[in-house]
C-alpha cells in the first residue's frame, strides 16, 4: 500500500498538504472513507480518508503499524559523484537503512558544484531520499546534506565506529565488526571516482577512523559505499535477521 507524509498530525488525526496531498487526490484519486498508509514523527499509521479540499486531504489515524526504522544509525559520507550514480548512491542507501548521507568533497572529486547548483542538487537528492523512504516502508526519511569538504566531514559527528574504505588498507573489516557488535552509532566514508589520496586516509587515521579494506577487487565508487552498507546492517544492524 502506497505511504504518504502527513504535514502535521496528533495521537487521533492529521493533515496532509501540497504536493502530497495532490498526488492522493488527484494521481491516486483516493476518496473519503478510503483507506492508506501514513508516516509522521517517525511511526507509520493506518489511516483513513476523513475529508479531501483542494489543498489539503485530512486523516484519522486508525492503528500505530510496526516500524522498519534499524536501531542502529549510520552516517554515509560519500565522496562527491557525478549525477546519477550520485543519486543510485541515496536511492539505495536509504532502502538498506542509512540516517543521513553526507556528499563530501574529496581532492579527486570529478565533480565540481558552485553553491547555487549544490542547492539544487541536495533539493534533488533529498527528494529522491523521500521517495525511497515511503517505497521501503520507512517511518523517516533520511537526511541529504548539501557537499561539505573532507575536513568538516571528518570532525562533524561523533560515532562510536568509524570505517574509511580504503583499497591500500590490509585491515580486515570482520575483525572491527566482530568487536564492534555493540555499537549504535557508524560513521562510513567512501571516495569518489578517483580515490582517496594518502593525505586523506592519514586526516582519517587522525579522526579515529578506521581504514579498511573491502576486499582484493577494486569496486566501482557506487558498489563500495552499498557493499560496505550492506554488510555492517548485515553485522551491527537488523539485516542479519531477527
Ligand atoms: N583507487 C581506485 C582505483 O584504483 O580505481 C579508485 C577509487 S574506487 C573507484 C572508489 C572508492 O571505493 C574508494 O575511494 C574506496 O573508498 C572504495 N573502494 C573500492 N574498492 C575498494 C576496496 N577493495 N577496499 C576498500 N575500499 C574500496
Amino acid at each position: 500500500m502506497p505511504r504518504f507524509l502527513l504535514s502535521e498530525h496528533n495521537e487521533n488525526d492529521g493533515a496532509i498538504r501540497g504536493e502530497e496531498s495532490h498526488h492522493i487526490a488527484k494521481v491516486h484519486r483516493y476518496k473519503v472513507g478510503d483507506a492508506l498508509d501514513v508516516i509522521g514523527s517517525a511511526r507509520i499509521f493506518s489511516a483513513t480518508i476523513t475529508e479531501i479540499t483542494p489543498d489539503a486531504v485530512f486523516v484519522k489515524l486508525n492503528k500505530e503499524l510496526p516500524s522498519v526504522e534499524p536501531g542502529l544509525e549510520v552516517t554515509l559520507y560519500q565522496g562527491l559523484l557525478k549525477g546519477e550514480k550520485q543519486e543510485l548512491i541515496i536511492q539505495k542507501a536509504v532502502e538498506l537503512g542509512v540516517k543521513r548521507i553526507v556528499p563530501v568533497v574529496c581532492t579527486r572529486s570529478i565533480v565540481n558544484l558552485d553553491a547555487k547548483k549544490a542547492m539544487e542538487r541536495t533539493t534533488r537528492w533529498q527528494r529522491i531520499a523521500q521517495e525511497a523512504s515511503k517505497q521501503s516502508g520507512r517511518a523517516s526519511v533520511p537526511i541529504v546534506d548539501k557537499p561539505v569538504p573532507l575536513s568538516y566531514a571528518l570532525h562533524s559527528d561523533s560515532a562510536e565506529l568509524k570505517l574509511m574504505a580504503y583499497e591500500g588498507s590490509r585491515t580486515s573489516l570482520k575483525s572491527i565488526l566482530q568487536s564492534s557488535i555493540n555499537v549504535r552509532t557508524v560513521s562510513l566514508l567512501i571516495g569518489p571516482e578517483g580515490g582517496f589520496d594518502t593525505r586523506e586516509v592519514a586526516l582519517a587515521k587522525e579522526a579515529n577512523y578506521s581504514i579498511v579494506s573491502l576486499g582484493p577487487r577494486i569496486l566501482r565508487a557506487e558498489t563500495a559505499p552499498l557493499a560496505l552498507l550492506s554488510i555492517v546492517m548485515y553485522e551491527l544492524g537488523d539485516m542479519g535477521g531477527l
